[in-house]
């Protein structure tokens, strides 16, 4: 889908928010409805695809000439150019979700007799929904995720810092992708039993769990991957408390695909861990939805999330086993795109 299709989706959307048009200031979205991918840049978004308009600066002159087309392209800093724009339009939404309060107080101002209104998440829940060459690209960035972790696997050893270990998936993902799409987690040990881990100078043992949390960037779109894995060692048995932690994961995450299906309420797919169970994912690694208890939007057809639950016991350790998934069509099942293997693997 180009990004006109993607603007004509969203000026459908006008009269349902209320408002003439919709500007547009988070980066992410006049991505997503222009293709420009610098770091300064507005669009306005009204009934009338000719009075749309993509406004930059200077800097971004030669940028956007090359990355957009089909769109009017006006050079402003400040908003001066809004009210000749609006013309007769007197409401105008903004992303509030996303606004400062400064900029907002900064519009009504500067607009005289137009109406500021909120209107928030209008371009996310289009962006939940992915065309075909997002999925392409969410599908090449999970495939190099695959590859990373699968590489890396292998040469898990005793010893390593977990610190060398992120280094080694990274060195994987820019090899195979763009890079990474955030920053990974490796955890080991103790150190399992925080979601957020920061990878530190811990070194592997022999008997430790290792988690490890990466995602690939392919043309701006991200994968998200958690496989938790035991070094094993002669002598060093795995604790079994912490192996039943792994297998009500493993249970409940495959409980979690087997919910994630068009229609169903996207609290219907968590399992009410310490975190949500999962997340949208694709210009943003988190994105619309979010997969928690009591969230009532409903799941369409097309849309990426990931199912991820897990469970952090201090002393004990923790598991996360985490997937990326598309959402198949109404009755069938989600295609998940990351196809590293779930069970409990002995690394050794
Ligand atoms: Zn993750
Ligand atoms: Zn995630």
């Amino acid at each position: 889908m180009d990004h006109a299709a993607r603007r004509a989706r969203l000026r459908r959307r006008l009269d349902e928010a209320g408002v003439d048009a919709l500007l547009v200031t988070r980066l992410v979205n006049v991505r997503y409805l222009t293709g420009f991918t610098g770091s300064a840049g507005r669009l306005l978004v009204t009934a009338d695809a000719a009075d749309d308009v993509v406004v930059t600066d200077g800097r971004y002159r030669e940028q956007i000439a090359a990355e957009v087309t089909g769109i009017e392209r006006h050079e402003s800093r400040g908003t001066e150019w809004l009210a000749g724009r609006l013309g007769a339009r007197r409401r105008l939404g903004v992303e509030s979700h996303a606004l400062s309060w400064d900029a907002a107080r900064g519009l009504v101002q500067a607009l005289d007799g137009v109406e500021v209104v909120p209107a928030p998440h209008y371009v996310e829940a289009l962006r939940a929904v992915k065309d075909e060459a997002e999925l392409n690209a969410i599908r090449r960035a999970c495939a190099a995720t695959d590859a990373a972790v699968t590489t890396v696997l292998d040469e898990l050893r005793p010893g390593a810092s977990e610190r060398a270990v992120a280094r080694r998936l990274d060195d994987e993902l820019r090899a195979r992708a763009d890079g990474p799409a955030f920053e990974t987690i490796v955890a080991s040990g103790p150190s399992t039993a925080r979601p957020h881990h920061r990878p530190g100078d811990r070194l592997l043992a022999a008997g430790d769990p290792v988690l490890m949390d990466l995602g690939a960037a392919v043309d701006g779109y991200a994968s998200d991957l958690t496989r938790t894995v035991v070094l094993a060692a002669p002598g060093h048995a795995v604790h079994p408390g912490w192996r039943r932690l792994y297998d009500a994961v493993l249970g409940a995450q495959r409980a979690g695909l087997a919910a994630a299906v068009a229609g169903a309420t996207a609290g219907a797919v968590d399992e009410r861990f310490v975190h949500p169970t999962g997340h949208g994912l694709g210009l943003e690694v988190h994105e619309e939805p979010i997969l928690r208890e009591g969230a009532t939007d409903r799941l369409a057809a097309r849309t990426t999330i990931t199912v991820e639950p897990g469970v952090y016991v201090p002393g004990l350790g923790g598991v996360r086993i985490e997937d990326t998934v598309v959402v198949g069509p109404p009755g069938s099942e989600p295609e998940v795109l990351t196809l590293t293997p779930t069970d409990l693997r002995a690394v050794t």
